[in-house]
C-alpha cells in the first residue's frame, strides 16, 4: 500500500515545526546575524559553512550543496523516507500522523513486542530476587537496591523454567521467537531460551523502552556476556546503554563519559556520575557517534586500558572525529574499569583522572613512547613523525 498524508497536514505539521528549533536537537547552533550556523554533519569541515534561515524556514551548506526545508534535514539525517520524516517531525510538534501504509503495521507489532519485553523484564527482576547467588554478586559488585531497581536488573532462569513461567504468564511465544528470545533447539523439535542462568541488564531506547536485553554469566562459563539477537526492536549498533538514564545529566554538563560495560554505568550513576553511557561491547559503531552527536559535542573515554581496551579506544577515535566530537581519554590503569577503579579508590579518584584527561594528540604520543624504553634523539623523531 502506497503511503499517504495529507497535504494539509503536511502544512500544519510544517507551520508549528521551526527549523531552528528542530535542527538545534541534532546538532549546536550558534547565532550569527539574522542566520545560525553550525558545523555541517553532512561533510567533514573545520569552518562552519551550514546556515539556517529561521525567515526562510530552510537551510543550506556552502561547503556541500546540502540544504532544504525541516523535512529535507530530518530525512537526510536520519535517512528515512518523506513519510517518515513528517510523522516524526508531527510527533515533535504535537501533530499525530496516521501513515497509512505498511509503516503503519509495523507500528502496531513494535508496540506489541515492546510490550512482550517488558513482561520479561518483569518476570527477570522477580527471577533476582528469588536467586542468592546473583544478588551476592551484585552486592559484591557494590550495587545497592535501588540502583539494581532503576536499572532492572534481573536473573533469567534455566530454560525449562523460562517456557514454564511464559507460558503461565500467558506471554505470547510467538513474540518471543520474534524477539530472539525463544530459539529453535538444533535438533529442531522444539524451542529454548536464548538467556539462561544469566544476570539480565535490560538495554532501553533513549526514550526508556526495553528494546533487547544483555546478559552476563557468574562462573566461568562463556561467553561472559550475551546480547540479543538482532530484531525489529534491537540493533546494537545504534544504542547506547544508559542514555535513557544519562541523557539530561549529558546535555546539562555538555560533555559524556564513554565507558565499555554495564556495570560501569551503572556504578558511575550509583556514585552520582550520571553523564555516562556505554558502546555494548568494546566496539564503537558510527551510528553510535552520531547518536552521540545529538546530546553533545565532548566526549570522555573511559576504557579499560588493556591491549584490547586501547585498540578499542582508537578505533573510537576514528568514528568519534569523523563525527566531529573531541574528545578526551581519561588515561586508566591496565587491566581496571571504571566501576572497579571507583569502588576501590572512590569517585573522587576517577574524577581527578578525568580532569586530566588527555587530549587526541597527547594520548598517541604517550602511547608510542611506552613503546619505546630508550628514548634517543631518532626515535623522538619516529615518534612524533607517526603520530602525525
Ligand atoms: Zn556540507
Amino acid at each position: 500500500m502506497a503511503s499517504y498524508i495529507s497535504d494539509e497536514l503536511i502544512d500544519r505539521i510544517s507551520e508549528r515545526a521551526d527549523i531552528v528549533e528542530i535542527i538545534s536537537h541534532y546538532l549546536p547552533l550558534k547565532k550569527a546575524g539574522k542566520n545560525y550556523k553550525a558545523l555541517c554533519p553532512f561533510h567533514q569541515e573545520k569552518t562552519p559553512s551550514f546556515m539556517v534561515s529561521p525567515e526562510k524556514q530552510l537551510f543550506h551548506c556552502f561547503g556541500c550543496g546540502a540544504g532544504g526545508n525541516v523535512f529535507n534535514f530530518v530525512m537526510k539525517w536520519e535517512k528515512i523516507s518523506f513519510p517518515e520524516a513528517v510523522k516524526m517531525i508531527g510527533e515533535k510538534v504535537g501533530i499525530s500522523v496516521a501513515v497509512i501504509n505498511e509503516e503503519a503495521g509495523k507500528g502496531v507489532l513494535k508496540e506489541e513486542l515492546y510490550r512482550t519485553n517488558e513482561r520479561v523484564a518483569d518476570l527477570f527482576q522477580q527471577e533476582l530476587k528469588r536467586m542468592v547467588s546473583a544478588k551476592k554478586y551484585l552486592k559484591q559488585r557494590g550495587f545497592i537496591p535501588e540502583v539494581i531497581d532503576k536499572f532492572r536488573v534481573g536473573w533469567a532462569p534455566t530454560s525449562g523454567d523460562f517456557l514454564k513461567m511464559v507460558r503461565a504468564k500467558g506471554i505470547s511465544l510467538e513474540n518471543l521467537k520474534k524477539l530472539s528470545l525463544l530459539i529453535p533447539s538444533q535438533k529442531g523439535d522444539g524451542w529454548y531460551a536464548w538467556f539462561r542462568q544469566r544476570i539480565i541488564f535490560p538495554i532501553f531506547t533513549p526514550e526508556g523502552r526495553i528494546c533487547g536485553f544483555g546478559g552476563r554469566i557468574l562462573d566461568n562459563g562463556l561467553p561472559k556476556y550475551l546480547n540479543s539477537s538482532s530484531s525489529l526492536l534491537f540493533d546494537k549498533s545504534r544504542i547506547l546503554y544508559g542514555l535513557n538514564f544519562s541523557k539530561e545529566a549529558i546535555r546539562q554538563e555538555e560533555e559524556v563519559i564513554l565507558v565499555e560495560g554495564y556495570t560501569d554505568v551503572m556504578t558511575l550513576h550509583q556514585r552520582g556520575i550520571k553523564n555516562v553511557v556505554a558502546s555494548l561491547g568494546t566496539s564503537l559503531t558510527s551510528s553510535q557517534a552520531r547518536l552521540i552527536k545529538r546530546y553533545t559535542g565532548h566526549v570522555f573515554i573511559a576504557y579499560d586500558q588493556d591491549k584490547a581496551g586501547i585498540s578499542a579506544t582508537l578505533r573510537g577515535i576514528d568514528l568519534l572525529l569523523e563525527a566531529n566530537l573531541e574528545i578526551r581519554i581519561i588515561s586508566m590503569p591496565r587491566g581496571v574499569d571504571p566501576a572497579d577503579l571507583v569502588n576501590r579508590e572512590g569517585e573522587g579518584s576517577f574524577l581527578k583522572r578525568k580532569d586530566e584527561a588527555l587530549a587526541y594528540f597527547d594520548y598517541r604520543l604517550n602511547l608510542e613512547i611506552q613503546k619505546r624504553p630508550s628514548l634517543r634523539r631518532e626515535d623522538k623523531i619516529e615518534i612524533i613523525e607517526e603520530v602525525f
